[in-house]
Order: C-alpha cells, then structure tokens, then sequence
C-alpha cells in the first residue's frame, strides 16, 4: 500500500443519533455533575426522536465518518419512544451512504412501565417493558440478517434481571454486548455486578472509574471523557485490549487517535505514538472488513505513527469500500450531501421544538 493510503478506519464506539443533536436548545437547568449532563440532555433527547430523526442523523454522521475515512462504525442506540424498527433504520441510513455499520439498542430499565424516569435503578428490581422491547429489538435486527451486539446502556441503569438477560440473548445470537461501563462515578459498581456475566466478546465503553478486571475490549473515549468532566482511564494501565471510539462526537478517527495521544503522553512521557497505533488497529479484530477497504489522504506518511500524531491538517481525498468510490472530491458519491445536510437540518428543527414543548 502506497504511503499516502490507508485501510478504512473503525469507529468502535458512536450514538449516530446525535448528529442532529449540534446546536441543541440549552437544557433547562445547567449541568453540574455528569448524571445531570445525562439526565438534562441525552435522556431527555433521546426521548425526543422518531424514526425519521433517526434516519437523517445517521445518514449524516454515516456522510461525515465517510470524509474523515471512517468506514466501519459500531453503534449504539437508544430512542425510548421509537424503539422498534430503530436498528434496521440506522443500517439502512448506512446503507444507502455506504458505510458499514454494526448496530445495537441500549437497554435500560430507567424508564418505568408508567413511564417515569429514574435516575438510579435498583439492581433488584424486575425488568421494565421498556427493557424488553430493546432486547426484542436487538434480537428482531440480528435475526433478520443485521449485523449488531446486544446493546445495553450501562449497569447502573439496569437491574440484574435486566442485565442477565442481555447477556444470555448475546450468547444465544453469538454476538458481544456493548454497554457502557463506570463512565461516571454513578457507575461505580458496573465492574462487580458484570463480572460474572462479561465476555471476550463484549465491547465495554469507557471503564474510567472501572475497580475491578472485566473480560472484554475495552473502547477508549478521550474527547467526551474530558468534554463530561469524568476523568481519565488510563487506558494502557489496563490489561484488556483497547479500541477507540468517539462516543458520539463525529467520527474522524485520526483525529480522536491524536487527541489520545497526547491524553496519554500527558500522564506518561514514556508513551509513544506507536500505542495509539496499536488501538487504531485492534478495531479491525471486530471490524476485519475495515482492512479491504481504501483511504486516499493528502498526506504521506501516513505509515508513520510520529508523523501522524503530529500533522493537525490531513485531509481525505477519497474512500473505497470493498472497491467502490463511496467518496471523492470532498463528497460522497452514492446521495447528495446537500440533500442530506438539508434534510438533518429539518429534522433537527423538528427534534428542537419538542424539546422546547
Ligand atoms: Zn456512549
């Protein structure tokens, strides 16, 4: 491969539906912890999104990932209130743009069978319908051919009811479960309470307060983990494998690897790019397909993680996906971006005005 190209890069960790989410009204109280971040933006807009919300963010971000060369994403999604057909719909936004997507829907038992929305879920308590319907989700789009996990939003938001199940359903589909894990302190306890359902398969998103040793990769998140004020993970004192993701925010990945670097060299000089490197490329241990695709950058030591640790203004001069140009001068080619861009802006005025009302 020429100095100047690249395999496909992996998003490991992405909620698509937060494209649409950029430029969102203030939430009504400032937040001041990251539960309130949690509970005053992402659950009360998650809560907002129908499935056309859902289609145009994903084709957007699915446009986006293409411009950064990003063409393998790992999702996770979750839309309470228009939970079935979700997956398939996020696949098919992907689809028709041209990247490779493996979905899952975020189970959770936050949300009361009378529609309540708790903070905190007792792990003894039983699963809610919501719950379930996730699962059904996760397991309807599998079943049909999609290519997903078993998604779950994280322990602290799940009984133990809830959390064995989607274990058992991932064993029984043959997938991983992605969830998140002690992201925040209210996490806390997500390592002893997973412990003995945890699987090499399983993706664990974040394990920046994680106590205790949990199988599984772990996907490392360093502009959000700074952006929610929940600290650092140190990633490379931990023995799982590391991957990374960008937890939402776009998904220009060699930006996120230089954002991890120096993350990392800021806590330990020793490090070298070469670290990061190794994260970058751990992905395609669940996204192999990755390595048959083609990145053209307008750089050309792109083979050198020291030089791409440190050049800030790479640019992508086209994506193939299995032999296919799916993006060339500075578009992608199978929709019109303008559409798209135009179509996501409606939907964001739409997914706006409900948050207001
Ligand atoms: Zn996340």
């Amino acid at each position: 491969m020429p100095n100047h190209v690249t395999p496909g890069l992996v998003c490991a960790h992405h909620h698509l539906y937060s494209s649409i989410a950029r430029g969102m009204p203030a939430p009504p109280a400032t937040p001041d912890s990251f539960i309130s971040v949690l509970e005053n933006i992402w659950w009360r807009l998650d809560a907002a999104l129908d499935l056309d919300m859902i289609y145009w963010s994903a084709a957007l971000g699915a446009a986006e990932a293409l411009s950064s060369g990003t063409t393998c994403i790992i999702d996770h999604h979750e839309s309470p209130l228009a939970i079935e057909g979700s997956l398939s719909t996020i696949a098919k936004a992907c689809r028709d743009v041209g990247v490779r997507v493996n979905a899952s829907y975020g189970v959770t038992d936050r949300w009361t069978n009378d529609g309540e929305m708790l903070s905190q879920v007792d792990p003894q308590s039983t699963m809610t319908h919501s719950a379930r319907r996730g699962l059904d989700e996760c397991l309807s789009f599998i079943k049909s051919g999609g290519r997903g996990m078993v998604g779950v939003h994280a322990a602290f938001t799940c009984s133990d009811e809830t959390l064995a199940e989607a274990a058992a359903l991932s064993e029984s589909l043959g997938v991983g479960v992605h969830i998140h894990v002690a992201e925040g302190p209210d996490d806390i306890h997500a390592g002893e309470r997973l412990q003995h359902l945890a699987k090499d398969n399983w993706l664990l998103i974040h394990g920046v307060h994680l106590q205790s040793q949990l199988a599984g990769r772990l996907v490392h998140n360093p502009r959000s983990n700074m952006n929610n004020s929940v600290g650092y993970a140190y990633p490379a004192t931990k023995p799982n494998t590391i991957l990374l993701g960008t937890d939402g925010i776009g998904a220009n990945m060699m930006e996120e690897a230089r954002l991890a670097y120096v993350r990392l060299r800021e806590s330990d000089i020793s490090q070298t790019p070469d670290t990061i490197a190794q994260w970058i490329d751990n992905a395609y241990e669940v996204f192999p397909e990755g390595l048959n695709d083609r990145v053209t950058w307008s750089y050309d030591h792109m083979d050198s993680p020291w030089h791409t640790a440190f050049t800030t203004s790479m640019n992508v001069e086209s994506v193939e996906i299995d032999g296919e140009r799916v993006y060339e001068n500075g578009s992608i080619t199978r929709m019109d971006i303008s559409e798209i861009r135009a179509k996501a802006q409606e939907q964001s005025q739409r997914l706006f005005e409900r948050l207001a009302s």
